[in-house]
């Protein structure tokens, strides 16, 4: 296909750099990484692509409307795709304010000057346009022990993360609607895979059975999710950016629905079959269960036959197999994660305060 110019907001990030590598790599064309660089955003994670004459990076803020329009002016993106977020919810639970900033008055502003730029395109180019805003199936609420979350699935966000994915999933479909701007938005499950930050359930048991520390898990570990695989993922927002149909959303899923206390057992066997150390022992002696998330929902799974059948995308990864790559890619990739593990993030606890009674702003 002809080549395109992307604009990927969040591409330091875990499914954005996922995204960003697999345009240099196994597309036509060219990116402009647009990233504020927070705790989340790691230049690391594109280092393998940074040499690259169709990579370009620009450090900045969504919610800075003229950074975001020098962007759009400098660059003329073809398509626009949106994954700058605040993206973890233990840390909505302790600082919901920046969450509101980034996640909604940052999505509102990408959608003015995203429609800035498409109002002044014309013929073919106004019509390729496209803007992807990509969200998450947590906008749904939690499911009982059956059912799925389908495209229709009424929205109740139970989160001040999810409610606030939910409210930009909203502004998302009024542009389309008032203002005609050409948007597509995905929901996707829960995304595991090589460059994850070490705060999330999978990257922190790899490397907490890998040292020998104590493997929190919530609760009692029922709690479900379905895990997609991030290299699945990245193909998946591809294909829709490219062949979905202005106005809709797809869900996006693995199809791997795993309680939590099964990944981290399926992680433990792993870690004792490919980093086997007698200090430490069975990984799974390692299991601490620690006092569950403040409104922790039950369970989420996917449905998504819509966008395998209207655009011939589905998993290639199951959970066994992606999990194995996972595994080893923390093994074979110590420096990435040995300075955030060392420096800035250490591991610890987050989303608790609300328990306390001492949510913060
Ligand atoms: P992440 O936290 O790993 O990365 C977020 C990136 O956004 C970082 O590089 C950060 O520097 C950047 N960023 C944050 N605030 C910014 C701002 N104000 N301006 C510019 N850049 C900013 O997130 P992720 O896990 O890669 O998630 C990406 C997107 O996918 C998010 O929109 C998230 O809601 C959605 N999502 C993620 C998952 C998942 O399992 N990780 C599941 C469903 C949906």
């Amino acid at each position: 296909m002809a080549s395109k110019r992307i604009l990927v907001t969040g591409a330091a990030g875990f499914i954005g750099s996922a995204v960003a590598r697999r345009i240099i790599r196994e597309t036509p064309h060219s990116l402009l990484v647009f990233d504020k660089l927070t705790y989340a955003g790691n230049l690391a994670s594109l280092a393998p692509i940074s040499n690259d004459p169709r990579y370009r990076f620009v450090q900045g803020d969504i919610c800075d409307a003229n950074a975001v329009r020098e962007a759009f002016e400098v660059f003329q993106p073809d398509w626009v795709m949106h994954l700058a977020a605040e993206s973890h919810v233990d840390r909505s639970i302790d600082g919901p304010g920046e969450f509101i900033q980034t996640n909604l008055v940052g999505t509102f502003v990408m959608l003015q000057e995203a429609l800035r730029h498409w109002r002044g395109l014309k013929g073919a180019e106004a019509d390729a346009f496209r803007f992807h805003h990509i969200s998450t199936d947590e906008v749904f609420g939690a499911l009982g022990e059956t059912g799925l979350f389908r495209e229709d699935t009424p929205y109740a966000p139970n989160s001040p993360y999810s409610a606030s994915k939910a409210g930009s999933d909203h502004l998302v479909r009024a542009w389309v609607h008032t203002y005609g701007l050409p948007a597509i938005a995905t929901n996707c499950s829960n995304n595991y895979g090589p460059y994850h930050f070490p705060e999330k359930l999978i990257p922190l048991t790899i490397l907490n059975a890998l040292e020998g520390k104590p493997l929190p898990v919530y609760g009692k570990g029922e709690n479900v999710r379905d895990w997609l695989y991030v290299e699945d993922h990245a193909e998946a927002l591809l294909t829709a950016v490219e062949k979905g149909k202005i106005g809709e959303t797809y869900n996006i899923g693995g199809i791997n629905e795993r309680r939590n206390i099964d990944v981290v057992h399926a992680i433990c066997d792993l870690m004792d079959e490919a980093a086997p150390d007698a200090k430490i022992g069975p990984r799974r002696d390692l299991i601490a269960f620690v006092q569950d998330r403040p409104g922790h929902d039950l369970r989420y799974a996917i449905d998504c036959a819509k966008i395998e059948r209207d655009l011939g995308w589905r998993p290639r990864e199951t959970f066994e197999t992606g999990l194995r790559k996972t595994v080893q890619w923390y093994l074979d990739n110590r420096a990435w994660w040995g300075d955030i593990r060392s420096g800035r993030y250490r591991g610890e606890r987050l989303g608790t305060l609300v328990s306390d009674g001492k949510a913060a702003s």
